[in-house]
This record gives structure tokens, C-alpha cells and sequence, in this order.
């Protein structure tokens, strides 16, 4: 399923940060979610929530999904935007440069103090 080999992705790289960083907990990620990505954020949430379920690193961890509105560019350079329609520049076709990447954006992470 396309959902669950996300969240794994989003599971795999929330963990590489918190442990590169000797983090004790992942308190919050932060994910970008292109608006044509042709994702259900709310299966990935599910999936992610059941895949870190034995993971100490990931209790009570939030994961904050957003969804992007796609941008639309063209090589006129006249037209960006979110319409993916006819650019009033030149008629050309515009192309996406955004919109079907799921990207983590930020990842808030608990570091044991080392003075105490
Ligand atoms: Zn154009």
C-alpha cells in the first residue's frame, strides 16, 4: 500500500534524526504533503501511529500532516501559480515543480541534558 510505505519512510527518517542527534524522544514531526501526492494523510497517520507503537523513541509523538497547494510554473516565466491550466503568457502548458512531494519538514526532538 502506497500510505504505509510512507509512513514508514516518515518513521525511518524521524528516527535517523533523533538518533544522529541522541535524541531520548520525538516529540513532534512536521510533513508537508503535496496536495497531488494522491495520499490520505489520515491513513498515513493511522499507520505511522501503529508502526511506532513499540518504539519508546515514539510515545506520544505527534505527527502533523499539512497539506501544500501544488505550484504550477512555466518556461515563459510569465506564469506561477496553482492552476494547472493554459499559462496568459505564452499558452504553453505550465508544469509542476510542487505538489506531489511529501516532505518532513521539521522534527522536534527531546535531548537529554548532559549537565544534569
Ligand atoms: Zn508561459
Amino acid at each position: 500500500m502506497h500510505e504505509s510505505g510512507i509512513a514508514w519512510d516518515l518513521y525511518a527518517t524521524a528516527r535517523r534524526a533523533a538518533v544522529e542527534h541522541g535524541a531520548t524522544r520525538v516529540l513532534r514531526i512536521a510533513v508537508d504533503c503535496g496536495a497531488l501526492a494522491m495520499v490520505n494523510p489520515e491513513q498515513v497517520q493511522f499507520l505511522f501511529t501503529i508502526m511506532v507503537e513499540d518504539d519508546p523513541l515514539f510515545e506520544g509523538t505527534v505527527l502533523d500532516i499539512s497539506t501544500v497547494d501544488p505550484v504550477m510554473s512555466c518556461s515563459c516565466g510569465h506564469y506561477q501559480g496553482d492552476d494547472p491550466f493554459v499559462c496568459p503568457g505564452c499558452g504553453g502548458l505550465p508544469v509542476m515543480v510542487k505538489g506531489r512531494e511529501i516532505v518532513v519538514t521539521s522534527c522536534e526532538i527531546d535531548i537529554e541534558n548532559e549537565n544534569e
